[in-house]
């Protein structure tokens, strides 16, 4: 059943369009992602969801209630702030309460919904303490709570895990997978962090430019993008122009490789680094130009032609100097992407 559906939104400001129509329908209790670049809408189309900022056109629906013209308050949804935004004078109990009091809840309904999220946030035992007084980690397991508490139709989340380090951000990802799973809240998670999209997501909504880009699962997106902003902006890719000749296509170079589907004439592939190896080979048509030992695999850059390859070989005994010359081998078939977007973009 559909949550929540964003139609036709756009924004525009006085002399730019930050929002061309865009449009994203939620399944109740999904966790979406937008991921993007920075500068590529997601904040507008944040504030516009919040109540905080008006379309300039488009509907959105809630629950079966259109809400684009609801003031902020009057929306049943929730949002966890990247900056916790908690209230620096109240305990985290009174934080907690604060929302429950201004929509009336009764007095033990509010007890027993803050011991719930006190639980599930794992916050036991730090109802009396002030803001300051907590860690940033547990400061956003409060802003959390403080969401969950509310059980509004719809959390939003807003870059909530970039203020922390790269270890506490990791537990707090596993946590937030682990809540969403028990609580099945209907969620939209705002990033421009890749990898935190990837793990977190049941579906990730790509943007860029103001657009919807491309919608899919992690797996699909990574596996079989449509798009070379995708294929690019979801971990690392080799995006290569080539000639289709039916089910095989010649690269820059001369060799041919194996397509996942068939074309002909003019097309652009993306081939990941991990699908590609190299052997050292006096007759090979690539020079190694660089090598990073990244620990779980070899990042080499490979010369050949005009083009640099990133090739991500496992195994890292004997790393392959600079200067080496190399066979370059492609395991499976390279991802042909959308013509119509090499054609635009040409
Ligand atoms: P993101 O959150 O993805 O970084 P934003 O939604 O903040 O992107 O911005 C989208 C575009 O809209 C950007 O080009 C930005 O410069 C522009 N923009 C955002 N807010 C305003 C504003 N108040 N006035 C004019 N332009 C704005």
């Amino acid at each position: 059943m559909t949550a929540l559906e964003i139609r036709d939104i756009t924004k525009d400001y006085a002399t730019s369009r930050a929002l061309h129509p865009v449009s994203i329908d939620v399944e109740r209790g999904e966790f979406v992602t937008i991921l993007g670049p920075s500068g590529c809408g997601k904040s507008t189309l944040l504030r516009i969801l919040m109540g905080i900022s008006r379309p300039s056109a488009g509907e959105i629906h809630l629950a079966g209630q259109r809400i684009d013209a609801l003031p902020p308050e009057a929306r049943d949804i929730a949002m966890v702030f990247q900056s916790y935004a908690l209230f620096p004078h109240m305990s985290v109990g009174k934080n907690l309460a604060f929302g429950l009091r201004m929509k009336r809840v009764a007095k033990p309904e509010r007890a027993q919904r803050i011991e719930h999220a006190i639980d599930i946030c794992n916050l036991t035992g730090l109802t009396e303490r002030m803001p300051r007084q907590l860690s940033g980690g547990q400061q956003q397991r409060v802003a959390l709570a403080r969401a969950i508490v509310m059980q509004p139709s719809l959390l939003l989340f807003d870059e909530p895990l970039s203020n922390l380090d790269a270890k506490l951000r990791d537990t707090l990802r596993h946590e937030l997978v682990e809540l969403h799973r028990r609580i099945g809240a209907t969620s939209i998670y705002v990033t421009h962090d890749q990898s935190e999209a990837m793990a977190m997501s049941d579906r990730i909504v790509v943007m860029n430019a103001g657009r919807v880009v491309e919608t899919g699962t992690p797996q699909q997106l990574y596996r079989a993008p449509k798009k070379a902003f995708t294929a690019s902006f979801l971990g690392q890719t080799n995006l290569l122009s080539v000639t289709a000749e039916g089910v095989r296509a010649r690269l820059p170079w001369g060799e041919t490789i194996a397509l996942d589907a068939t074309a002909t004439g003019p097309a652009r592939v993306s081939v990941r680094p991990e699908a590609m190896s190299v052997s050292p080979n006096n007759l090979g048509s690539g020079v190694v130009t660089s090598v990073s030992f990244m620990g779980a695999n070899v990042l080499y850059k490979v010369a050949v032609g005009d083009v640099t390859l990133k090739v991500a070989q496992a195994g890292g005994d004997a790393l392959l100097a600079p200067g080496t010359h190399v066979a370059i081998g492609f395991q499976g078939a390279a991802h042909l992407l959308d013509e119509r977007e090499f054609a635009g973009a040409a």
